[in-house]
């Protein structure tokens, strides 16, 4: 594979970076990761614009314009005959061997890595036979609304679930459920309204989210932003994950209590038929 790395487009062997880079030493560092389907990027502009967030909120000056990083993207799917798969973008604030906490002198410059994932997003098995998850405890800090690559607290939890023998897990925050260790997360409740957890500093602004809740208005389904319980979801009708990895994928049990007994619900099935639909026309 072909990796970009500061400017240049190098074998994945040769893509070296400093031990002192902030973003290998403190998680200083912001990332992106874009789902590829037939050769095009789907939802680039709300990845885009929510990298330029994080960095705002982190005072990290995006060190690219989009135009070159569009470039950067297509060179990627190209050089490395991408068909299917992900982008995976990472910007940090560069390397500074004082180690010093402070930011260091804008003049130090960042590091923009970039790489492709091959992958199955269309036909992914999850997506037919729905996944199990468990909850555990959101254990996280207080800006999950920033895309950091802080990840150990999601690391863990995806360890937990997979020692436990789930696919993954969904997080919870006094007693409500925040989202998923590495997705956002919906239920649909008997009246075949659709529930996520409204934005705020605790969960990830999702771009497959915010496709979702599109849509879901353009075809004239209900759909809520409020907060629900663990509870509540383990009650729910359906339940289901987003990500730009996953796009949709059906839960069909929370802590071994299924969901919808056990089978794949018919609104997340054509949520994700629909979004797919849409992605691969625009
Ligand atoms: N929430 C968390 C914690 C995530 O890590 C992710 C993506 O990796 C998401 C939500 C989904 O965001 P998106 O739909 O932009 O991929």
């Amino acid at each position: 594979d072909i990796v970009y790395l500061d400017s240049h487009f190098v074998p994945k062997e040769q893509a070296k970076i400093s031990v002192f880079d902030r973003g290998f030493l403190f998680a200083d560092a912001v990332y992106e990761v874009t789902a590829v389907i037939d050769g095009q990027l789907i939802d680039f502009n709300g990845h885009f614009q929510r990298l330029q967030r994080s960095c705002k909120e982190l005072g990290l000056s995006l060190p690219i314009t989009k135009e070159l990083l569009v470039d950067v993207h297509h060179e990627l799917i190209e050089k490395n005959n991408l068909h299917e798969g992900l982008i995976y973008l990472q910007i940090t604030r560069g390397a500074d061997s004082s180690r010093f906490f402070d930011f260091p002198s804008s003049s130090v410059p960042s590091t923009i890595v970039a790489f492709v994932q091959h992958s199955t997003v269309v036909n992914h098995p999850n997506a037919k036979k729905g996944i199990s998850v468990i909850s555990v405890e959101d254990i996280r800090w207080q800006r999950c609304d920033i895309k950091t690559v802080a990840l150990l607290a999601a690391c863990l939890a995806k360890h937990h679930a997979h020692q436990q023998g789930a696919d993954d897990a969904i997080l919870i925050k006094d007693g409500y459920i925040t989202e998923g260790s590495s997705s956002n997360f919906f239920i649909v409740n008997r009246d075949n309204e659709i529930i996520t957890r409204p934005l705020s500093q605790d969960i990830l602004p999702g771009i497959t989210r915010q496709a979702i809740i599109q849509l879901a208005q353009e075809e004239g389904l209900k759909i809520t932003e409020r907060r629900f319980t663990l509870d509540e979801a383990k009650k729910a009708k359906e339940a289901f994950i987003s990500s730009a990895t996953t796009l949709i994928w059906p839960v069909i049990s929370i802590d071994n209590e299924d969901i919808n007994q056990g089978a794949v619900g018919h609104l997340s099935q054509r949520l994700r038929d629909i979004y797919l639909d849409k992605a691969l026309k625009k």
